[in-house]
């Protein structure tokens, strides 16, 4: 598909998702809106200006694949796709429901085109991602792998192991990015369980890393070009955002990572999400 070149159409697109989040959860009446919000930017990046895709042609051999790991964010991770044109916008209505293609976490057996791992139980995507772009690597193929992980993943064991294989196998059609937004399911990181320093550790196991504000469209899009541009080895962007970016007064708060807003407060959400300066 064409990349969407404008800078005020892309962010035209990440208000447009954040709006579909808050619609879809309300309407589901569960779901995980924080983080949701919070990647907003890095979809409409990937799916609109990155990635090469098909969305006619989900199964095209050529895609580079998104391989989420942070897998409750499938409310954005839905309208993205819908809005790239998967499927239809109205069938966001779904979410959560009862033999819904739209499950609270993205199951690939649920028909929904466009979804390339069942995910939820997290720390396991990296693992994914690097078969995947260790198989390219040997079928000679030139696309791409992009994956995308919580900070709180980054206390998983396995993403570790996955990491440092993916340096051996020196990967760099392999471009992960970590959603660092400082909470998770219980609070803060630093609380829960300390990752820092993070930049120095993925380092230490053999990746090219990046830092940039992940609510920042212009600074996503030339740090994945710097990301696509380096050579034998694979590399990281660990993205600064804010959970509920765009609805100002839940903005930061890891109680918001699973909860869903009233009717009421769906619509002055939206507001404040048209509101906001971008
Ligand atoms: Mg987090």
């Amino acid at each position: 598909m064409n990349a969407v070149k404008t800078k005020d159409k892309l962010k035209e697109i990440v208000k447009t998702l954040r709006v579909d989040v808050v619609k879809s959860l309300a309407e589901a009446g569960s779901g995980h809106l924080g983080a949701s919000l919070g990647l907003a930017d890095v979809f409409a990046v990937l799916y609109f200006h990155i990635m090469r895709h098909d969305p006619q042609n989900p199964g095209w051999e050529e895609r580079d694949r998104l391989i989420l790991s942070i897998g409750h964010v499938a409310p954005v991770y839905y309208a993205a796709l819908a809005r790239s044109g998967y499927f239809s916008v109205e069938e966001l209505k779904t979410l959560r429901k009862l033999g819904s293609r739209l499950q609270g976490h993205p199951g690939r057996d649920h028909g929904l085109p466009g979804i390339e791992l069942s995910a939820g139980s997290l720390g396991q995507g990296l693992s994914v991602a690097v078969g995947m772009a260790l198989a390219a690597k040997l079928d000679r193929r030139s696309w791409r792998v992009y994956s995308i992980h919580g900070d709180g993943e980054m206390q998983e064991g396995s993403v570790w192991e996955a990491a440092m294989s993916a340096a051996h196998h020196k990967l760099d059609n392999l471009t992960a990015l970590i959603d660092r937004n400082f909470v998770q399911i219980d609070g803060e990181t630093s609380r829960v369980m300390e990752i820092e320093p993070l930049k120095e550790k993925w380092e230490a196991f053999g990746w090219k890393v990046f830092q940039c504000d992940g609510n920042d469209t212009e600074a996503l899009i030339e740090t994945y070009s710097k990301a696509r541009a380096v050579a034998g080895q694979p590399s990281v962007i660990i993205a600064r955002t804010k959970m509920g970016k765009g609805v100002k007064t839940i903005e930061d708060d890891y109680r918001w990572h699973g909860k869903a807003p009233s009717p009421e407060e769906a619509e002055d959400f939206i507001k404040q999400i048209e509101d906001e300066n971008v």
